[in-house]
């Protein structure tokens, strides 16, 4: 199913967001909203947490058929700080899920009166399946889906740079790695572009290189020497071996060899680049791990912005469903 297609199944006859599924279509206003929002949930580590009472009376259920650690738990912590209920679902260790099958689950959790549905699934589709089938004051938020979109993933990138780096108008950002597998970067390329980047280039070796119909306006390369030399961003990304086949599985030492972002590669980027990775990592494969913990690192920041992130994203969401339920 084309993103094209998330695009219009997440809008309301007013156009307002009903659900969240793809960054695709968004404008920079409604982006721009978005960060704005999470910025003002934003707190740093040892400051108290924001809280208020947004999503009192909700209730927000978790279905992840994935594994997830980042994302699930800052779902789950952005829902309770905005006064939801929550629940968990772990799916994980039932058989691959087919749709009629998580319809039956949805269908359970509305008749709950869950009406926020967090979604994480392998295949394709999925959270624009569902979301044709669901009530209509229920919500689908899309937390990863195949390798096509992780909206809130691309939302929570977007402010880590905007925090630490300002206008995208003057920006170079590098996304590297396994791009052809890669839901994140799909995403960041979404807000990237839609929020004016000076530059975008992706790297990515022959075999992990997406077709040309994908990440429009990117200037690509196989060389990552090339690619990181004064670049502002580098984003790395994993290896995504559970979306491979046996043989093409790259060997870890070769591919940090000669794609890894090791301290000597960093030095080619401008002088103070951010490095980012949406986790997990795999440390010295194609991220050294004195980069990741080095001072230009800023993985735990991009932790922290999840939360704020998915609080604006939940808040945008049921002020929306309020505004219907206003008009009806
Ligand atoms: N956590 C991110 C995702 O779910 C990135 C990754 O798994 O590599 O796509």
């Amino acid at each position: 199913m084309s993103t094209d297609h998330s695009a219009k199944v997440q809008r309301d006859a007013e156009g307002r967001l009903r659900h969240l599924i793809t960054l695709d279509g968004l404008s920079r206003d409604e982006i721009v909203a978005l960060l704005d929002l999470a910025q003002f949930y934003a707190r740093t580590p040892g400051e108290l947490a924001a809280r208020d009472q947004t999503l009192a009376g909700h209730t927000v259920a978790n279905l992840f058929f994935e594994p997830s650690t980042r994302t699930r738990v800052s779902f789950e912590l952005a829902a309770q700080r905005l006064g939801a209920d929550v629940v968990n679902l772990d799916m994980q260790s039932s058989s691959r899920v087919k749709g009629e099958t998580v319809l039956d689950t949805i269908y359970t959790l509305q008749a709950m009166q869950a009406d926020i549905l967090v979604m994480r699934d392998a295949e394709p589709g999925l959270p624009a399946y569902v979301a044709k089938y669901v009530a209509p004051h229920v919500c689908i938020l899309n937390a990863g889906e195949a390798h096509l979109s992780h909206p809130t993933q691309g939302l929570l990138d977007a402010l880590t740079v905007r925090q630490t780096k300002g206008d995208f108008a003057k920006l170079k950002i590098l996304i590297a790695g396994d791009l052809s597998h890669s839901r994140v970067a799909r995403s960041a390329w979404h807000a990237f572009t839609t929020l004016g980047v000076a530059e975008l280039r992706i790297a990515a070796p022959e075999d992990l290189m997406p077709g040309k119909d994908e990440f429009k306006g990117a200037t690509r390369f196989t060389d990552i020497d090339k690619a990181i030399s004064g670049v502002d961003v580098v984003m790395t990304l994993r290896i995504q071996r559970e979306r491979m086949s046996g043989a093409s599985i790259p060997d870890e030492a070769t591919y940090h060899h000669t794609f890894g972002i090791t301290a000597d590669r960093l030095a080619k980027a401008n002088k103070d680049a951010i490095v980012m990775h949406p986790g997990p990592m795999n440390r010295d494969v194609e991220i050294a791990s004195a980069v990741a913990d080095g001072p230009q690192s800023v993985i735990q920041r991009q932790v922290t912005n999840g939360v704020a992130v998915r609080m604006a994203v939940l808040a945008t969401i049921a002020r929306n469903v309020q505004a219907r339920r206003h008009f009806q």
